[in-house]
């Protein structure tokens, strides 16, 4: 018998294992996908189903970076021999915000790669960790209880796995609440809903493109991404509104290149050899569902998980398995109140994730509608001018970039009426100006609908 089972070998279930293998505890770790291929070859042959971005679009934040330094240096060691980006994000502002540098602009550090490089750096870091085992090709298909307690997991082979704890770090896709339901289990309480986003995206490789603007752009109905990444590559997408669908067109990497050349602070980042078509990602539920109950948590993207514009996930999850360290630490490896603990250190961040991008939504449809956005939310119109005046002011821009990658707890989201309405947008005169909201040199709506025929 082992003491935990971490269920998921993504991002979070590998660091939730070393944190907690580190700490004496005999962790075995179980997921259904492959184990990685041969270092280098990550990209073009490590077959993942279980990770459905696995090939999509990421950037790791400062907020994450800080956190690995702390905790676990030695993946970002092999990130580094693997060709991952060294990458300061106050470099990245307008040339004018950025002023050559700042003191201080250096927790603004991190390290960055495509996804399967990132992966394999902790999978190889994961199996030099003592007291840890790793076991691939192996599907979790239930829970295993004993007196309303859960006691391990039920394999697809008819096989079970007993542990102490069960930590669910299943992902976006966790089958947890079935599970517990067909275990006569309450199901934890919780939130989900799909706010709407579509993203359009592709990896390049080749001379890596000068960053112009932002890494994350917005613009007159579509928000832009241009993510540099390990060994030369980078990707770019287009975040779109399911609700768009002359979007649609974007599938065609001749429409979405021809769409991309609009924008001239990213248009260059489609001279490179591409490495993928357009991957299209829908679907992405922003979810809350703290679990703690007898023999079980759930940590990671199966608890806590968002649209992933703002680039957040992996660093949340890495705060999520830290936090479950630091509770199991304190409590002599007792799950009781580790769902409290959870809303304290991780809901504030889910909450004011999901305001941003409830309201960029339904920016987004306006725009498609051709109504502006004015919603009754004084830190919304807040938001909006620090976004335009970040473009030119040094402090302003950092103070924004503070709030952005977490290294500063973002401001509690207004409850009840000043909450953004969700999908669809509020009925209103047209913009007299795109420009005005929009500071970013780029196609309004009408041109960009014209870059798609
Ligand atoms: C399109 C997209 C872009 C993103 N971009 C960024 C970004 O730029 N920056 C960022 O920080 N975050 C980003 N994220 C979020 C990030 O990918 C997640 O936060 C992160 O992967 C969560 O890690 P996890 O370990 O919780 O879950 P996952 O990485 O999803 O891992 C879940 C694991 O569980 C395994 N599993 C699931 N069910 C079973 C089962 N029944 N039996 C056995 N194994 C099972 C799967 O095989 C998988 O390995 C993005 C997400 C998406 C969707």
């Amino acid at each position: 018998m082992t003491d935990i089972i971490v269920l998921g070998a993504g991002l979070t279930g590998l660091a939730t294992a070393m944190l907690l293998a580190r700490d004496g505890h005999h962790v075995t770790v179980l997921d259904r996908d492959p184990a990685p291929p041969a270092a280098g070859r990550e990209w073009d042959e490590w077959d993942r189903p279980g990770v459905a971005q696995f090939r999509d679009p990421h950037i790791m934040l400062p907020h994450w970076h800080a956190q690995m330094l702390a905790d676990l240096p030695g993946v970002l060691d092999r990130l580094r021999a693997a060709g991952a980006l060294r990458l300061n994000f106050a470099t990245v502002l307008a040339p004018a915000a950025y002023d050559g540098g700042r003191p201080g602009d250096e927790r603004f550090d991190t390290l960055t790669a495509r996804r399967p490089v990132l992966e394999a750096a902790f999978a190889a870091e994961a199996g030099s960790v003592t007291g840890l085992t790793i076991r691939r090709g192996v599907t979790v298909a239930g829970l295993l209880t004993l007196g309303g307690r859960v006691t391990g997991v039920r394999l697809t082979d008819g096989t079970g796995v007993q542990a102490r704890l069960v930590v669910d770090c299943g992902g976006r896709r966790s089958a947890l609440s079935s599970w517990l339901t067909a275990a006569g289990l309450p199901k934890p309480p919780g939130e989900r809903s799909d706010a709407g986003f579509v993203y359009y995206a592709r990896h390049f490789q080749g001379d890596p493109p000068d960053v112009l603007g932002p890494l994350l752009q917005h613009h007159d109905s579509v928000s832009l991404i241009t993510l540099p990444a390990d060994n030369d590559t980078w990707s770019v997408g287009f975040v779109t509104s399911g609700r768009d669908h002359a979007m649609r067109a974007l599938r065609d990497p001749a429409v979405w290149e021809a769409a991309l050349a609009r924008y001239p602070l990213a248009a260059h980042w489609a001279a490179g050899k591409p490495l993928t078509g357009v991957d299209v990602m829908g679907g992405l539920a922003d979810r809350w569902r703290p679990v703690s109950m007898p023999g079980l948590v759930a940590v990671g993207d199966a608890a806590c998980c968002t649209n992933p514009s703002l680039g957040r996930g992996a660093g949340v999850g890495l705060l999520h398995a830290r936090t479950l360290r630091d509770h199991l630490r304190a409590t002599g490896g007792e799950t009781d109140g580790f769902a409290a603990r959870t809303a304290e250190v991780i809901e504030p961040l889910y909450r004011a994730t999901v305001w941003f991008d409830r309201h960029r939504i339904a920016e987004i449809d306006g725009d498609v509608q051709g109504l502006p956005y004015r919603p009754n939310d004084p830190a919304w119109t807040a938001a909006r001018m620090l976004h335009g005046s970040a473009l030119h002011d040094p402090v302003l821009a950092r103070a924004g970039l503070d709030v952005g990658v977490l290294l500063r707890p973002p401001p509690a989201p207004p409850a009840g009426p000043g909450l953004p309405p969700g999908p669809g947008s509020p009925p209103g005169e047209r913009y007299p100006v795109a420009g005005e909201r929009y500071p970013l040199p780029g196609p309004d709506r009408a041109e960009l609908l014209a870059a798609l025929r």
